[in-house]
């Protein structure tokens, strides 16, 4: 049955250049290994096995910059990650657009974003949130701030949200507290910005984040599908059922659900062939989701968000 599932989709998507039409979580190696990062993109590209576009995000949202003496030079080594990923989709800017890799705590964050947008090819933010970090919901002010100035830039945000990974974290009542906080800070944001799509990486990491989501019927706020499957949930809490997550899914309604790979930096080529292909395999294979909420997933949905976000790939 299984088998015969990936045989229809196949023959569905037959005549399309790529098995994914948009992966809206690639990140770049920035100026740490150029060619492996260009080389593995490449690689992926409008194959039959890979994307018809993706968005690239730039490796600056990893610097902490410190306050301080310190900030300049911090500032500096954000600014060559952004121009790198900018160069590397201006090479490509049929498949590639670019994110601006940023931290809302940065001081100089507005000068930052500004410095990013001026580069060619990038058209929205990626939003950093790490373990032991604070959310949006501590950085509501400086996101709003940026939102206002930059609304003509930002297309799409991709956003990690502290709302969990592992399953009994997740469950507690402090976990509940966080995922509804930020939640219902996001919504709050996208209600005000409407011209702007967000894009909640690993569907927030936890089912009940894509359930708090679900109660607001937003239509620009997205959650993506990486690290929910086989690769990096399962090693993390093999208590997590990818099923939770699919029945979050389609209760937030699948329209609301994209492609991202989430292919790390730090993987070689092959690493990365396989993280990318057990992604959409997990989609493709998957017995949970019907053949058309499959399509809708993996290009329906991509196809609507990069007309938004390129329109000018499509005039
Ligand atoms: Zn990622």
């Amino acid at each position: 049955m299984k088998l015969l599932s990936v045989l229809i989709l196949f023959i569905g998507l037959k005549g399309l250049a790529a098995q994914v039409y948009l992966d809206v979580h690639i990140h770049d190696q920035g100026n740490m290994d150029s060619q492996l990062s260009e080389n593995r993109i490449l690689n992926l590209m409008n194959q039959e096995s890979g994307f018809n576009h993706a968005f690239v995000l730039s490796h600056s949202y990893n610097l902490p910059m410190p306050d301080g003496k310190d900030q300049p030079k911090y500032a500096k080594a954000a600014f060559v990650d952004m121009l790198h990923t900018s160069q590397l989709v201006s090479k490509y800017p049929k498949y590639l657009s670019g994110l601006c890799g940023i931290r809302l705590e940065w001081q100089s964050l507005t000068e930052m974003t500004e410095k990013c947008f001026n580069l060619p090819n990038m058209i929205g933010l990626k939003i950093r949130y790490a373990r032991g970090e604070k959310g949006i919901s501590s950085y509501s002010k400086p996101l709003e701030l940026i939102l206002t100035k930059y609304s003509e830039k930002i297309r799409i945000i991709l956003l990690h949200l502290p709302t969990g990974f592992k399953k009994q974290e997740s469950n507690s009542l402090e976990a509940r507290k966080v995922v509804n906080q930020e939640i219902e800070t996001l919504v709050h944001v996208a209600q005000k910005h409407k011209n702007t799509i967000f894009v909640v990486a690993h569907s927030g990491n936890n089912p009940n984040t894509v359930i708090a989501l679900s109660k607001f019927k937003m239509k620009n706020i997205f959650v993506e599908v990486s690290g929910v499957a086989g690769s990096v949930f399962n090693n993390t809490d093999k208590d997590f059922q990818y099923s939770d997550f699919i029945n979050s899914w389609k209760t937030l309604g699948v329209d609301q659900v994209l492609f991202g790979s989430d292919i790390e930096a730090e993987d070689n080529l092959e690493f990365a062939s396989r993280i990318f292909k057990g992604e959409v395999d997990s989609i493709i294979s998957n017995s949970l989701l019907t053949e058309n909420e499959k399509n809708i997933i993996l290009i329906e949905n991509g196809k609507k968000i990069l007309k938004f976000a390129r329109p000018d790939l499509f005039d």
